[in-house]
């Protein structure tokens, strides 16, 4: 497979490229050169084959020929090793519980994959890759523990001092070997202009190999399809039309779905499910697009007011807006009443639902007022409540107990490195190690 840019004016390159730059040349994103449909034959096979066998067949014609098969192979076995989990509140309402992985959110699909492909791609480089990532809370965590012990790799994630939970924090400053965890004296923007100035600075680029993990990797979303194959596994099959509601924040998650739907899932529309940072399902309404600064709320993973993946969703619906709202409904819930539908599938399903999940309901809910016809819901729930508890506290009363591989890293010193906000520090740290 050949990787284009969205902007078209970047020259065709391989996966290997693909994800080693991560944005392209002209500052576009990569996307896939064409989608191959599977036959209904094949994807007959897909309900019945192991699910690594099923999972490698969707992502090798995306991978083929930079990647080997054996090695292919190797990577989404490694990569998913735990299991996705279907739980059907009603016949037309499914959960696909995306949080069984080891930091207990849906990142872990993209995270580990990713790191590992990465890995394999600098195996035949003399110089040790360094990624670098900026984060709030989540993304560092899935991004950590997917690079872990990864040969040829160090990541540098940066993350704002004093302005994260201890569960997040204790997650990826605990693990050390080639995993480095900077705490900045600033916000979280500070992080992200440290790590932007990196990527802009020429001398630096000579000297050090530098590369980002964050959505924009395409080598992040391929393997977010194979939990919607999970899905189409395990659903039970039905003649009304599939409806996948999907909490967004940058619309990584959501384009994966679209990939998946190209590729021959059967998905008769997706739903853009927000918090109060609704400028998707806003753009959808008015057919223009404004993005603003992010604000805080219950569901963060979510607080995104520019979402980096949007170019990707214009893409694949041919950059006109009718082929868009085909494609994708869109709903934003406030925060009042994330906290009312966490409560009300407590009620009714005695479910525990974290806020991004509860979201994701909420949209689907509102769907289905407005199109009452018979449909199935499938929710992709991104994250465990127990990384949310506070939230879920606030909802349902309950604080959901916290599992044990999270709750080993709290017992843990963290083993961060103090970092001023100041780029000439920074750059002087990255040199030096
Ligand atoms: C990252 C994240 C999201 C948003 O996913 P996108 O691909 O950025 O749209 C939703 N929920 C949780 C828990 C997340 O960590």
């Amino acid at each position: 497979m050949r990787y284009r840019s969205t902007t078209g004016k970047a020259p065709l390159t391989s996966l290997r490229g693909a994800v080693l730059r991560g944005l392209a040349p002209d500052g576009g994103l990569y996307m896939p050169a064409e989608i191959a449909r599977h036959t209904p034959e094949e994807l007959e096979e897909f309900r019945r084959l192991p699910f690594t066998e099923v999972c490698f067949r969707v992502v090798r014609p995306f991978a083929t020929p930079d990647v080997p098969e054996e090695v292919l192979w190797q990577i989404v076995a490694e990569a998913v090793n735990f299991p996705v989990k279907l739980v059907s509140l009603s016949p037309a309402l499914h959960i696909l519980e995306l949080f069984h992985g080891p930091t207990l959110a849906f990142k872990d699909f993209g995270a580990r994959f990713m790191a590992r492909l990465m890995g394999y791609f600098v195996r035949s480089e003399s110089r040790q890759l360094t990624v670098l990532v900026a984060t709030s809370g989540d993304t560092g965590s899935a991004v950590a523990h997917g690079f872990l012990a990864v040969p040829g790799i160090r990541v540098v994630i940066l993350y704002p001092s004093k302005r994260i939970s201890e569960a997040q924090e204790k997650q990826f400053t605990t693990l050390g070997q080639n995993i480095t965890a900077l705490e900045v004296s600033g916000t979280f923007d500070d992080c992200q202009r440290l790590v932007k100035q990196a990527f802009a600075d020429e001398q630096l680029n000579q000297r050090a190999f530098l590369t980002s993990a964050n959505s924009i990797n395409i080598g992040r979303l391929l393997p977010q399809m194979f939990y919607h194959v999970a899905a189409y596994r395990q659903l039970p099959v039905a003649s009304v039309p599939l409806i996948v509601a999907v909490p967004s924040g940058n619309f990584g998650n959501l384009t994966a779905g679209i990939f998946a739907k190209r590729i021959g899932l059967p998905v008769a529309r997706f739903i853009a499910a927000t918090n109060a940072n609704d400028v998707v399902p806003q753009y959808l309404l008015s057919g223009e697009y404004h993005p603003r600064p992010a604000i805080a709320t219950y569901s963060n993973a979510m607080d995104v007011g520019n979402p980096n993946n949007f170019p990707r969703l214009l893409d694949l619906c041919r950059n006109r807006i009718e082929y868009v709202r085909r494609e994708i409904w869109g709903h934003g819930a406030t925060d009042e009443e994330t906290l009312q539908e966490m409560h009300a599938v407590w009620d009714r399903y005695r479910y525990v639902s974290d806020p991004h999940t509860a979201v994701g309901i909420h949209a689907w809910e509102a769907y289905r007022k407005e199109h009452p016809e018979p449909s199935q819901g499938l929710v992709l729930a991104t994250a465990h409540p127990a990384k949310f508890a506070d939230i879920v506290q606030k909802g349902i009363g309950i604080t959901p107990p916290l599992p044990e591989r999270l709750a080993r890293y709290l017992q843990v010193p963290k083993l961060s490195v103090p970092m001023s906000s100041k780029y000439a520090d920074f750059k002087r740290f990255l040199l030096a190690h």
